[in-house]
């Protein structure tokens, strides 16, 4: 009897142990408002931050945050140093052949940013050739920029490093995504430089897991689900957009 009680204990705990499983979970904190370093708190913070979260926690699982550059956060998940990335990693056929993506979470886009003084010179992306450009190593804006005819293309590991390239006068213009350069520039109030209004592609984000992990990925499915349907999905973003989608 004794025994019987002892092993369902045993059991009970085990079972617990296994859905409360910590999730490792990478992401490169230079991405305001996705991700990025709260400094009055010392974490890492923001829309995928609290997205993560919250999937794993209606998936029964915690989150331990992990920040590399953006160029090793594939190779990590497929080495097994992180189980999932949350990194405002745009889904592309190409990164779909090395990892397995989530349902996509939100809608992006890429746009250009240029010092406001060349406003009459580069006026859309078509102006841009034989310009010299900034992007972030790894990501979707390098790739956009490396297609452009005779440009001079510099990648940086942080998008800061970008901007600030182009303000000091270095690079023309900044390949990158939407959200994150409006966010960058509401937050300086800087009139120096501007957005393109042309917005090169449509892209969605998802968060990415092993291909061997195809179990995590549908709990993450379903925990996307889940918050959207019981309006937390929307709380956060009003949280960070300051508007529901
Ligand atoms: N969305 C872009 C990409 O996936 C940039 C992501 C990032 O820099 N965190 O390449």
């Amino acid at each position: 009897m004794k025994k019987q009680i002892l092993a369902a204990l045993l059991g009970a705990s085990l079972c617990v142990s296994a859905t409360a499983a910590t999730l490792n979970v990478g992401t490169e904190a230079t991405f305001a408002p996705f991700e990025f370093m709260d400094e009055e708190k010392r974490e890492i913070t923001g829309f995928d931050i609290d997205m993560i979260k919250a999937i794993a926690k209606a998936a029964g699982h915690e989150v331990k945050i992990q920040n590399m550059g953006f160029d090793g956060l594939i190779p990590s998940l497929q080495t097994n140093v992180i189980d999932a990335v949350a990194a405002a990693m745009t889904i592309t056929p190409q990164r779909q052949r090395a990892v397995k993506f989530t349902e996509p979470y939100y809608q992006s886009g890429l746009v250009v940013l240029i010092n406001k003084k060349d406003e009459g010179t580069i006026k859309e992306v078509a102006n841009l050739e034989g310009k010299r450009i900034c992007a972030q190593i790894g990501t979707t804006g390098a790739m956009m920029a490396n297609r452009i005819k005779n440009a001079n293309v510099t990648l940086f590991n942080s998008v800061t490093e970008a901007f600030m390239d182009l303000k000091s006068g270095g690079c023309q213009a900044v390949l990158n995504d939407k959200p994150v350069v409006e966010f960058y520039l509401a937050r300086r109030n800087d009139d120096t430089v501007k957005i393109l209004p042309q917005v090169l592609e449509a892209e969605y984000y998802g968060f990415a897991v092993s291909k061997r992990n195809q179990k995590l990925a549908a709990e993450l499915n379903k925990g996307l689900e889940t918050i959207k349907a019981n309006g937390e999905y929307d709380k956060i973003y009003q949280k960070w957009f300051g508007n529901t989608k």
